[in-house]
């Protein structure tokens, strides 16, 4: 165990001089002016930091510690992993007890059609792979010109360089030279945010399509090699698709024979109440993105589970060209493969998706009840363990506050400061989100909406 006896102000100071922190105001951190928390343990949907509070975490870290936190089947399979063999390589051919078992469990839960898993370490990287692979298939294919990928604004995969190309939100192609030329976006399929009030859900969906439409026709389909989208938008503000959108932008991929990414990386493993999120909305991909839920991040692991059809391609590639020059030297890391058997047997054990499915959908109800009436709540959505209300300063014409006011933050800030309770303000608007694990009670979800409501009135009245 690390050392405990360290001074609060000592792990502060060591923080500001040392340690460059993701996603994070670098100036802020280091004039101490954002929040310090230092957390030191956690148990079940409860965090603990060196102050001793406590805090209910409804957003399970980054909506990635799925079984909740302190499993301790997970900590001892880690643990018996490192002392028997902490690492070899999946090189040539060469594979660990862990890592094989670990592929056959990830292709028995995945959708149909799926052939093969390569695993890398985070969903970032993993999306790196499928543009790589995506590349290399057309490449085989004899299609050299049939490269650019598309993906929505809002999307959120990543921030690589083509990853966080992909990823459609300002901040991260902002002073980075993002996004890269390969990639282009369309709209996101935001309802709710809708640019022509009049239409009606289904001519949303006709419009997200005839967008796609014409940008494949601006660019040339015989251009474009993907599509690549997260079957819930996550990062972008947590919002389920409407009603017949993946058939309908499947319908067009399949007429411009587009290859199909579902980034699954939060959706996989449960978190709509389906084992995926493709099963749940009927969505037939060539690719499928996994992280987070994977392991429930106890250890660093993802993967790209790689289609029939695309697998086929790979392999005639690589009678052609050699062996393929993709790989890491952490690709399908031991400890990583272990973490991800034991945590896989677990959400069985526990029928944990089940309990994602009904828990969620209870606390998704809940909000609706104690805040759908709210002058200044536009809108509550979610599925499965996922939840998000967005605020607006007039419902009925649907503006939206003043960014500068930062509604979303304050209500997410009275919420743990009243509460104890971590709701995510979601970077898209005056968004609060919740993704909790996904052993939530019923009484911890009500808690999870009366905090809500008490954040809310204290901030909107
Ligand atoms: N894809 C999706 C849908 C995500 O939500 C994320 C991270 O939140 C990623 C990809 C990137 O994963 P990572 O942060 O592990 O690189």
């Amino acid at each position: 165990m690390l050392k405990t006896d360290l001074r609060n102000d000592q792990l502060e100071s060591w923080d500001r001089e040392n340690f460059f922190h993701p996603s994070t105001h670098l100036a802020q951190h280091a004039r101490g002016e954002t929040p310090k928390r230092v957390i030191r343990t956690a148990s079940g949907v409860f965090i603990e930091d060196r102050d001793g509070n406590k805090l209910l975490d409804a957003f399970a870290g980054l909506y990635c510690v799925n079984v909740g936190y302190g499993r301790q089947e997970i900590a001892e399979a880690i643990a018996d992993q490192a002392r028997e063999l902490a690492y070899y390589h999946a090189y040539v051919g060469h594979g660990t007890e862990a890592s094989i078992t670990l592929s056959k469990m990830v292709l028995d839960r995945a959708p149909k059609n799926m052939s093969k898993v390569y695993f890398g370490l985070g969903g970032s990287d993993a999306n790196e792979t499928n543009v790589k692979l995506i590349w290399y298939y057309n490449n085989i294919l004899g299609r050299p010109e049939k490269k650019k990928i598309i993906s929505r604004w809002r999307g959120y995969h990543g921030s690589g360089l083509v990853t966080g190309s992909l990823t459609g939100l300002e901040l991260f192609h902002k002073k980075f030279d993002l996004p890269v030329e390969q990639v282009t976006h369309t709209i996101a399929p935001d309802y709710f945010r809708r640019e022509d009030l009049s239409q009606t859900e289904e001519q949303f969906v006709a419009h997200c399509a005839a967008e796609l439409e014409a940008l494949i026709a601006r660019e040339g389909a015989d251009t474009i090699a993907a599509f690549i989208g997260e079957p819930v938008l996550g990062t972008g503000g947590i919002v389920p698709p409407p009603a017949g959108y993946w058939a309908a932008i499947q319908d067009v991929l399949k007429r411009h024979d587009i290859l199909l990414v579902a980034d699954e990386v939060v959706t996989g493993f449960g978190r709509t109440g389906s084992m995926f999120g493709s099963d749940h909305y009927g969505i037939e991909p060539d690719l499928i993105t996994i992280a987070k839920g994977l392991t429930s991040a106890y250890a660093p692991l993802s993967g790209s589970i790689v289609g029939d059809k695309m697998w086929k391609v790979l392999e005639q590639g690589t009678d052609e060209n050699g062996p393929i020059g993709h790989g890491w030297t952490y690709s399908a890391h031991p400890i990583g493969a272990a973490a991800g058997v034991a945590n896989l047997e677990l959400i069985d054990k526990l029928d944990l998706v089940s309990n994602a499915g009904a828990v969620g959908g209870y606390l998704n109800s809940a909000m609706k009840e104690a805040l759908g009436d709210h002058p200044n709540v536009g809108d509550i959505r979610g599925e499965g363990m996922l939840c998000a209300v967005e605020f607006v300063a007039d419902r009925n014409d649907r503006q939206f506050f003043d960014a500068s006011k930062k509604i979303g933050a304050q209500v997410s800030a009275k919420l743990l400061e009243q509460d104890s309770i971590i709701g995510r303000a979601m970077p898209q608007g005056d968004i609060l989100g919740f993704a909790p694990p996904f052993c939530l009670s019923r009484e911890e979800a009500d808690r999870i909406v009366a905090g809500t409501v008490r954040a809310v009135k204290t901030v909107l009245g």
